[in-house]
């Protein structure tokens, strides 16, 4: 059993003394769906002392090894990426729809749709290595028309309707559209075997091994 502290887009500020009073004690993976200062995931490094992979939202700086501001430091970024972590087999999409003709970390749906299709080829590479399918894909944005919203700048990618088609991940954890009434049905949608979770602002989940594969 992994137990993974998900976050996403809002700095909660009781998670520092959460985390000072070892409330997350056990947790034994972070992952980040974007839109929060490297900061904050930092120190959730390295108070928890836990793996952190996350991706990039659209209010994040475009990624660049040189200036130590576009990344997490401690973290790996799952961006278009896979790994094997604790277990599990991890990929991630990060950015959002573009909604702005300078914004970073966005992406029309052919663009978003373009690197799904590389993503995906990784996953079925990957698959084949690890001998389990994908068991958790991060994502800033929602899929599109599950979790999303009318406006622009919330409209779901379709890369992602994609991803839960072929890779049939178990669970898809995103961000970037906020429920602020925190009702857990309206965050959780189960499509086929995947369930998506909107992890604002943030979650605790348990994830067992599974069966595969
Ligand atoms: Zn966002």
């Amino acid at each position: 059993m992994t137990k993974v502290l998900a976050v996403s887009d809002q700095v909660v500020e009781r998670i520092y003394t959460l985390a000072a009073n070892e409330h997350f004690q056990d947790v034994d993976l972070i992952l980040g769906c974007g839109d929060l200062p490297y900061t904050y995931l930092e120190y959730l490094v390295s108070v928890l002392g836990v793996p952190l992979y996350y991706v990039p939202g659209n209010h994040d700086p475009r990624y660049d090894a040189e200036h130590s501001l576009s990344y997490a430091e401690g973290g790996s970024n799952l961006d278009m990426k896979t790994a094997l972590v604790n277990g599990l087999f991890l990929a991630g999409l990060g950015g959002s729809i573009r909604y702005r003709p300078d914004g970073v970390n966005q992406y029309t749906q052919g663009q978003a749709s373009f690197r799904s299709y590389r993503l995906l080829l990784q996953i079925m590479i990957n698959q084949v290595r690890f001998g389990r399918k994908l068991d958790v894909l991060i994502s800033h944005s929602p899929p599109f028309e599950i979790h999303d919203d009318d406006s622009h700048a919330h409209q779901g990618l379709k890369a992602l309707n994609f991803l839960i088609r072929t890779a049939q991940p178990r669970y898809l954890f995103h961000g970037h559209t906020h429920f602020f009434r925190h009702n857990l049905e309206e965050c959780v949608t189960q499509v086929g075997r995947t369930i998506i979770m909107n992890i604002f602002p943030y979650k605790v989940i348990e994830i067992d091994e599974g069966v595969e594969s």
